[in-house]
């Protein structure tokens, strides 16, 4: 490895959004360590990382303490359950990941006065009261509601960050991740894009909750990834929403799913259930502004090379149950 190449710690390497932006500081020319206890990731999507000289990997539990040697020029700390599935199988993982493990990230980055960018959710804003919602709106969290533990682990996060920059003059940058889809994202992490996307692999009808009405909308990967590389690179310290505001409903997402897979099968509709969350569109004004970034994938794209992706699962994983 060449002394002069930057050094990129990325939590939560091995999980879907982690995985992604190894892959990206990697084509950036960055040595990039990897740091994953596996909990909720897969070894499978950063396996094709292990040859090269530029990646390291760590198989480590960043609740507890984090020692890296050498170099560390930026942090991603992208380590956290992420679907409502996992975080309410473990409620305590979650939100020691968020304050321990934060702590950790920030305590490292403050002992190698590297950048720290962390991945901070749309769920700070909770059940919102407004739409769009804009940085500057304070959110609307149940603390002791089942999705507690995750929104407000995701907020003393943002706390405890701004603190580290207010009192140890820290950079820090913080992303307000709105949903994101696209290859290697877990088929059975319950949402609905891979779920629809099962169910038509496995040749079943795709399961509408409610009418089918309501609306998601949802931001290519590689959309993301271009958003968070340019925060990380930028100079505004305060959070920042990345997303895709342009929002569909579910009927006429399961339209566009039955016409890219071509299956021969129908949808079906069965009762909302009562935790469902109405949608949250992200407001990003500020992203244009102060990274100049936006959307740019169409979805009929994004979904084809997430369907593509799908197609490579094994029958084995096609039909493991939900974890
Ligand atoms: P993911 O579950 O695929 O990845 C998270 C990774 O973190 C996994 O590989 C998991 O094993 C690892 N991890 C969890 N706890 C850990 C710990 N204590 N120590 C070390 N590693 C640990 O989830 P994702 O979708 O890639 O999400 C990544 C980050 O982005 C999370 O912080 C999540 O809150 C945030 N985010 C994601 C989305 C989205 O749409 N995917 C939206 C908003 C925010």
């Amino acid at each position: 490895m060449s002394e002069s190449k930057k050094v990129v710690v990325i939590t939560g390497a091995a999980g879907f959004l982690g995985s992604h932006l190894c892959d990206r500081f990697i084509k950036e020319g960055y040595k990039v360590i990897g740091i994953d206890n596996l909990i909720t990731g897969d070894l499978k999507n950063i396996e094709h990382l292990f040859k090269l000289e530029d990646f390291e990997f760590y198989n480590h539990d960043i609740s507890l303490f984090i020692n890296i040697p050498g170099r560390v020029d930026y942090i991603l700390n992208f380590a956290s359950p992420a679907s409502p599935i996992d975080y309410l199988k473990i409620p305590i993982q979650t939100l020691k990941v968020g304050s321990l493990g934060v702590h950790n990230c920030l305590g490292l980055a403050k002992a190698k006065n590297a950048r720290i960018l962390v991945a901070s959710t749309s769920e700070v804003y909770g059940d919102p009261e407004v739409h769009p919602q804009k940085e500057t709106y304070w959110g609307h969290v149940n603390p002791v509601g089942p999705r507690g533990v995750y929104d407000e682990a995701k907020r003393f996060q943002e706390a405890i960050t701004m603190a580290y920059h207010t009192f140890h003059g820290l950079e820090v940058r913080i992303a307000r991740i709105f949903n994101t889809y696209g290859p290697r994202m877990r088929l059975n992490d319950g949402r609905v894009i891979p779920a629809f996307m099962g169910q038509a692999l496995r040749g079943e009808d795709l399961t509408i909750f409610g009418d089918g009405t309501q609306t998601r909308s949802f931001c290519f990967v590689d959309d993301l990834i271009e958003g968070l590389y340019r925060l990380l690179l930028s100079d505004y310290t305060g959070p920042v929403n990345i997303g895709n505001p342009q929002e569909i409903s579910l009927n006429e997402f399961a339209e566009e799913i039955l016409k890219l897979t071509g299956k021969n099968v129908k949808v079906s509709y069965k009762p909302l259930p009562v935790d469902d969350p109405k949608q949250r569109q992200p407001d990003i004004t500020l992203a244009r502004e102060v990274l100049g970034w936006e959307p740019k994938v169409e979805r009929a794209e994004g979904l084809q090379k997430t369907y593509e992706y799908f197609q490579t699962l094994s029958q084995e994983e096609l039909y493991k149950e939900v974890r």
